[in-house]
């Protein structure tokens, strides 16, 4: 499951005028398209639209992992663990961020991160990779999940990352929110990725990976298209080293999409033959404009159509559970 954080079309577009012309997404073979909404607003923010994706049920904005009633639900990536799949999450915000948060927490409030690394402790994720390290050893409560964690390897480095050879690793790869990609993040997700899915064919189970681009978000609330676009080419570049996997393999299936649009963003000039664009933002929040879904792999054909964000959380479950 790959989620792009605000990557509407002209997102996508954006990316792919300035990496002359091409986008990985032109390896899908299925497109759809989804309704954003959450259950009491027209704008969704991401833990509601993480919530339907990873969850199957509409609930309010801020809300992560629990019903409008705040009754807990469980998620696509819970239920493949106790089908005995192995799981990840690789993400370039923090881990505790909304979006990676409602794939294994439970909170009334998005913004309750020491309560959600708290339940990540508990979540038995084999992998997990984001920024954060602030709400795991310098708490309010003064708990210190990294000792507390005792399973766990914590890497320091993508090298101690790819050479532990432990079945639960966590890398926290900054204190508090990664930086943007065109100041120099590194490692890039497309390494991080493809370190990961060689971990989970390793412990040679079938397995479940939350990937999320988040900062095409953060820079289309900017309004920064520089930003924008560095997110837009390295989620790209990650889309690619999945379909790379997904095509050898043939029997794992990937669906790619984002959980809102954000900015309002449309391309108003450019240069094709120099991959240059001009953005125009109409807004500096999300959008309700309907996404793009695309998918490849196995039973990829059930991600076509036009539908609610809900659905997805469906077709995984019905995949997963014949
Ligand atoms: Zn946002």
């Amino acid at each position: 499951m790959m989620i792009g954080d605000g990557m509407g079309l002209s997102q996508i577009s954006s990316g792919m005028y300035s990496n002359n012309n091409y986008t990985s997404l032109e390896r899908s073979k299925y497109v759809g398209l989804i309704k954003t909404h959450s259950s009491n607003r027209l704008i969704t923010d991401s833990a509601a639209a993480g919530t339907a994706m990873s969850s199957g049920v509409k609930t309010k904005n801020t809300v992560v992992g629990m019903d409008e009633n705040y009754k807990p639900l469980k998620n696509i990536l819970e239920i493949c663990k106790d089908l005995g799949y192995s799981t990840g999450i690789v993400v370039t915000s923090t881990i505790v961020h909304a979006t990676p948060a409602t794939y294994y927490s439970k909170v009334k409030s998005r913004y309750q991160y020491e309560d959600i690394s708290s339940q990540l402790a508990q979540s038995d994720i084999n992998f997990f990779i984001g920024g954060g390290e602030r709400y795991f050893n310098d708490r309010s409560d003064n708990r210190n999940l990294l000792t507390e964690m005792e399973d766990y390897f914590f890497a320091t480095s993508i090298e101690t990352y790819k050479n532990s050879k432990s079945d639960k690793i966590g890398y926290l790869t900054s204190y508090d929110d990664p930086i943007e990609k065109h100041k120099g993040r590194e490692p890039s997700l497309p390494s991080l990725v493809e370190a990961t899915i060689k971990k989970l064919e390793d412990l040679d189970k079938p397995f479940f990976l939350l990937i999320e681009g988040a900062q095409i978000d953060w820079a289309s609330h900017d309004n920064d298209p520089k930003h924008m676009i560095s997110e837009m080419i390295e989620f790209d570049n990650t889309i690619k080293k999945v379909f790379d996997f997904i095509e050898n393999d043939g029997n794992t299936l990937v669906v790619i999409t984002a959980d809102h649009e954000t900015g309002g963003v449309a391309i108003t000039g450019g240069d094709l033959l120099k991959s240059k664009v001009k953005n125009k933002y109409v807004s500096g929040s999300h959008t309700a404009t309907m996404v793009p879904v695309f998918s490849s792999g196995y039973k990829a054909h059930n991600f076509k159509g036009v539908y609610d964000n809900t659905e997805i959380f469906n077709k995984l479950f019905e995949i997963v559970n014949q």
